[in-house]
């Protein structure tokens, strides 16, 4: 039986970030990473499409902590350890640049994942770390330090970091010992909807509307992407982040109210009756209004029983009115969710009560450490959810102490 000063469980973002910090801060400690797979990073690989969005430009510890559905409160005091400068700082350090794009989101600038891979995997070498790939971890035992039996080999350590992100089993192990494990749920998907005014519009997005789940508190703000099977885009993927439990409770069967123009209906009547008067002449269904995509302003328009060779200066109240609500009070049925490609999380993991968020060590399990997914943290799409592996696994290297 081998035994190692420090063995990290999972050889993901997390599991990386903290090994190659700690041996780096250690170099006179054994530290090996035990991974399941015959690779590691393979989620950091596709991430981002491909070209992995390590992180997000927002430096404001207080802003951050808002994509957060769950840890908003417990990784505010991390983030002012180890935040999103320090991530850009930590890979400038080691010769990989990071660049900015339009919405905030920040990659490699070769725009491959790889290029983080390799940094990770040039570093473990050079700090020793040993990487002992195919080893899936069955059973740890806790006694004076730890020992693990692998499905090759077994081993002991004194101190432990769990980074096995969202894996089930890993978290029923730690139920055994003593963890409470919050149930596992789908955090960012798209929105399952079959409605006659998103009908054959697949690609057409609103730029800026708000979107509301009828009958609770839930509300976001941005663009909204029509996709062939419902809705996507940040204003509804923040949705199903900061919605996972409730619309899980729902079984993803709920009502939202869309408002493609972000005004109220009394104010977007007053325009429709100025725009009667202004473009009295022209088709109601040919001039479409708020900068909204001429596709969507037509059904908008059909859906409002205004037929498509109705002149604006024909339009009577009713219709007027029907028009204005559709603009910025239109109810859809949502009947499901699918997968968001791009970036997809779970809710759910070790209660963040049992966690001491000074060192990410477990309150129950003492030299026992957590990092990224495995953890009930889960944010908004962006770069955030990486954030919360770099920072937790960069505290655990730092609170690591032999
Ligand atoms: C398609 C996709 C794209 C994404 N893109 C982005 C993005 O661009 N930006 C962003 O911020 N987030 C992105 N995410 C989310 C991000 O990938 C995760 O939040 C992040 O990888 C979590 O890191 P982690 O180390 O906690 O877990 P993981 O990266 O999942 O690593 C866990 C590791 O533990 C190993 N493991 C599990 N069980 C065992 C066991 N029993 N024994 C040994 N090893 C085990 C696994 O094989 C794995 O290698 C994306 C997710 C997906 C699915």
């Amino acid at each position: 039986m081998a035994h190692k000063d420090i063995i990290i469980i999972g050889g993901g973002a997390a599991g990386f970030f903290a090994a190659v910090n700690i041996a780096e801060r250690h170099p006179d400690l054994s530290v090996a990473i035990l991974e399941r797979g015959t690779e590691g990073l393979q989620k950091v690989k596709i991430s981002g499409g491909g070209r992995c969005n390590v992180t997000h430009a927002e430096f404001v510890p207080s802003e951050l902590v808002q994509n957060y559905p769950r840890g908003e409160k417990e990784l505010l005091g991390p983030f002012h350890k180890f935040m999103t400068g320090d991530t850009i700082e930590w890979f400038e350090k080691r010769g990989v640049e990071l660049k900015i794009e339009e919405d905030g989101r920040m990659f490699p600038i070769s725009n491959s994942s790889q290029t983080i891979i390799d940094c990770f995997l040039y570093e473990a070498k050079k700090y020793n770390v040993e990487v002992l790939y195919n080893h899936s971890v069955k059973s740890i035992v806790e006694n004076n330090g730890f020992k693990l039996n692998t499905s090759q080999d077994s081993f002991t350590c004194d101190k432990l970091v769990v980074a096995t992100g969202s894996n089930s089993k890993i978290w029923n192990l730690l139920e055994t010992l003593g963890h409470k494990i919050i149930k596992p749920v789908p955090s960012l998907f798209t929105f399952d909807i079959k409605d006659e005014r998103i009908k054959d519009i697949p690609g057409v997005v609103a730029k800026d509307v708000e979107v509301k789940v009828i009958g609770t508190d839930l509300v976001s703000e941005g663009p909204l992407l029509v996709t062939h099977v419902g809705m996507s885009a940040p204003a509804i993927l923040k949705l199903s982040a900061f919605g996972a439990l409730e619309l899980a409770k729902r079984n993803y069967n709920f009502e939202i109210e869309v408002n493609f123009i972000r005004s109220e209906f009394s104010d977007c009547l007053d325009d429709l009756k100025d725009i009667k008067q202004s473009l009295a002449k022209k088709l109601v269904f040919n001039t479409a209004q708020y900068d909204l995509p001429k596709r969507l302003w037509k059904k908008l328009v059909l859906a409002s029983s205004i037929s498509d060779d109705t002149r604006w200066a024909d339009m009577n109240k009713q219709q007027l009115e029907a028009l204005a609500a559709q603009l910025t009070k239109a109810v859809f049925h949502v009947t499901g969710k699918s997968t968001f490609k791009e970036e997809f999380v779970t809710a759910g993991g070790i209660d963040l009560k049992e966690i001491n968020f000074k060192t990410f060590e477990s309150k129950l399990i003492p030299n026992m450490f957590f990092a990224g997914e495995i953890l009930n943290i889960d944010a908004v799409t962006g770069g955030f959810n990486f954030q919360n592996a770099w920072t937790g696994a960069y505290i655990v290297s730092q609170s690591i102490v032999m």
